[in-house]
């Protein structure tokens, strides 16, 4: 079991994540959907090193 720490982008707070499932082996680049508790939205984890993903652009 693995927990993530992220800060969430909407309010600038660290939220804590549990990571429910163990990755697999080829999953360095894959995301994690987070519900996030500070702001209630998702947001997407990388597993393997818990950035956010698209945290710096916008569309
Ligand atoms: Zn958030």
């Amino acid at each position: 079991m693995a927990n993530l720490i992220f800060k969430c982008p909407q309010t600038g707070m660290n939220v804590q994540h549990w990571l429910a499932e163990e990755p697999a082996d080829d999953s360095n680049f894959s995301y994690d959907t987070v519900v996030c508790q500070a702001c209630s939205r998702l947001h997407f984890i990388n597993r393997s090193n818990g950035r956010l993903l698209g945290a710096e652009e916008r569309d």
